[in-house]
C-alpha cells in the first residue's frame, strides 16, 4: 500500500498515509472540500417550475 498523497510506502502509524504530514494534507483537503461548497442551483431559475400546474383554489 502506498501513501495517496506522495506515493511513498505507507507507515502503519499513519495509514493509509506515510507520515503525519501527508495525513494533515489529506485532512486539509477534506476540510476545504467540506467548507467550500459550490453555489446551489437557484430553484427560481428552474424553467420547469413555470410548467407545473397549480391547483385552483
Ligand atoms: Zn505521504
Amino acid at each position: 500500500m502506498t501513501c495517496p498523497i506522495c506515493r511513498k510506502p505507507t507507515d502503519p502509524t499513519w495509514r493509509p498515509f506515510c507520515s503525519r504530514r501527508c495525513a494533515d494534507v489529506d485532512l486539509g483537503r477534506w476540510l476545504t472540500g467540506s467548507y467550500v461548497l459550490p453555489d446551489p442551483p437557484a430553484e427560481n431559475d428552474d424553467p420547469a417550475a413555470e410548467d407545473r400546474p397549480r391547483p385552483a383554489s
